[in-house]
């Protein structure tokens, strides 16, 4: 399984904010229903502009099992967000998420341990 589909830290960890027309009440589409305004130009995604974060397309358990509700739709910043070494490039942001919710930083080993997909 890939280790983000047993983690979802990210996603509950920071303010996950893009430019408001990534909104489909505007030219995007994240669902804007799932979205606060932030800024003169920035909305976020709901949950994540609170303390703890938690994103409201967030489903399951942090560091069980997780899924994006609106993967398809989901906005740049989130696309943007890789797991740490996944193609051999570090990511603090993913380790410091990870760390914060007890779960040991991803490494190279993780990866090369990886079964491919059946
Ligand atoms: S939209 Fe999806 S990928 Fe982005 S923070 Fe929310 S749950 Fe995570
Ligand atoms: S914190 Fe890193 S490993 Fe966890 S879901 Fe986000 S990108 Fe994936």
């Amino acid at each position: 399984m890939h280790p983000c589909r047993r983690c979802g830290a990210c996603c509950s960890a920071f303010r996950v904010s893009f430019y408001w027309g990534e909104a489909d009440d505007a030219y995007g589409l994240v669902p804007a229903g799932l979205t606060v305004q932030v800024g003169r130009h920035l909305r976020a995604m709901v949950g994540t502009d609170r303390s703890p974060p938690r994103c409201g397309a967030l489903l399951g358990d942090v560091g069980e099992a997780v899924a994006c509700s609106i993967y398809e739709n989901r906005s740049s910043t989130c696309r943007a967000f890789h797991p740490a070494w996944e193609d051999g490039i570090p990511n603090p942001e993913c380790d410091r998420a990870r760390t914060r919710h007890g779960l040991e930083p991803l490494t190279p080993e993780t990866w090369r341990r990886r079964k491919p997909a059946a």
